[in-house]
């Protein structure tokens, strides 16, 4: 059996167009299929796989962790770069579902079977409209409130919310105390039962990280993640130890030796690799393996497209420290048009029950995706109020 091909289909999701991988081989109707969505870089990932190809025709695609060895180790630089190493995570993601299509069993079946009986799901507060999407700040405490409201009446028991406002490296009390205002009306709204985040996308200064991390501790948050700008671990750890509420990061690194620096500085009680980036589901095994020694949770990041989703699912069924899955229905409505999924949920308590299909499960329709092409993503800028630049 021998790889023939790899094709790579872009399909428009509205704030990011998701990169469908689609590896084939010599063997009639089997294919495996991958993501490798990476926002603001789509060029970049499809020049990235085009890079990759000649390294993988011809080999055998389920010789998963050999190929993955190639991808990372030759043309010299080691999979460096975000753009390399979510192709790299593309390709491997498809491998994986070849593999299980050659054997006629699920991926989590491969790694041992299913270590739960199903995988819970959490919700963003938001609907379906770029404008009121989970990236989107709303205005006030009160429509935090309603929104925490509506993903409970949607069945969910828990769900992330970005209720930290950008501020500037250093101000004052007041975003301090909006920030306040939200999570308790969100805890007073839906109660001590609904596991409540909160995702700071790293952009406050490790000193507005740790304020906003004590401001919040009474509200009993699930997690409370990326607290401050990511490029020092020392002081995500920092904010880890001065509060009780376990901090959740990693959704931005690749690689198991970024996450052993982020275990061995004690930084997180959860971490949250993005299969579609940090090397796939072969590298994202390894993760979960040094995590475990550290007893340390896992929770995939997987706000991508639903190849992401059901590599994550088939990754969860089979990951010990797997806790909770990232559930994104609600960002195009053409979403279940491109995907016929393998798993089932059950809708009233937001549960994934097993896919029983080979592989993750899914089919991708080639038609539909040619409906929704590439566009370009809306520039998302964000500047203080003295004008400087800040994060978004
Ligand atoms: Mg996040």
């Amino acid at each position: 059996m021998k790889i023939t091909k790899i094709e790579t289909f872009v399909c428009n999701a509205r704030m990011r167009n998701w990169i469908f991988v689609k590896v084939l081989t010599d063997q009639p109707g089997l294919y495996g299929w991958g993501e490798a969505t990476l926002e603001w870089h789509t060029r970049g990932v499809l020049g990235s796989i085009q890079d990759l190809e000649p390294l993988l025709i011809g080999e055998d695609p389920t010789r998963v962790e050999y190929l993955w060895q190639i991808m990372y180790r030759q043309h010299f630089w080691h999979g460096n770069g975000i753009t390399r190493a979510t192709a790299i995570s593309g390709i491997d993601i498809a491998l994986w579902d070849i593999v299980g299509k050659v054997h006629g069993v699920p991926c989590h079946r491969l790694w041992g079977g299913p270590v739960r009986d199903y995988v819970r799901l959490y919700s963003h507060l938001g609907g379906g409209k770029m404008e009121d999407f989970y990236e989107t700040t709303p205005s006030d405490a009160s429509r935090f409130a309603d929104l925490a409201q509506k993903a409970v009446a949607d069945g969910f028991t828990a769900f992330k919310t970005m209720a930290v406002p950008e501020t500037a490296p250093l101000e004052g009390l007041k975003p301090i105390k909006y920030a306040e205002a939200c999570v308790r009306a969100m805890r007073d709204a839906v109660g001590d039962d609904i596991d409540i985040m909160v995702d700071c996308h790293a952009r406050p200064s490790p000193r507005m990280g740790h304020l906003f991390a004590k401001a919040l501790e009474p509200y009993g948050l699930y997690w409370f993640e990326e607290p401050c700008w990511p490029e020092v671990t020392e002081d995500i750890a920092s904010i880890q130890r001065s509060v009780t509420t376990p901090i959740a990061t990693g959704e931005r690194l690749s690689g198991v030796h970024a996450f052993r620096d982020l275990l061995e500085k004690r930084a997180c009680s959860v971490i949250q690799p993005d299969l579609t980036h940090c090397g796939g589901l072969s590298e994202g095994r390894k993760i979960a393996a040094l995590a475990e020694s550290y007893r340390v949770s896992m929770a995939p990041h997987n706000p991508q497209g639903p190849v992401s989703t059901a590599a994550s699912i088939e990754f969860g069924f089979a990951t010990p420290s797997y806790i909770i899955c990232e559930a994104v229905h609600r960002d195009v409505p053409w979403r279940q048009d491109i995907v016929a999924e393998g798993f089932e949920i059950d809708r009233k308590g937001r549960l994934v029950r097993p896919n029983s299909r080979p592989g993750l499960g899914i089919e991708i329709n080639e038609k539909e995706i040619l409906k929704h092409p590439f566009e370009q993503e809306l520039p998302q800028r964000s500047f203080y109020a003295d004008g400087s630049v800040g994060d978004w």
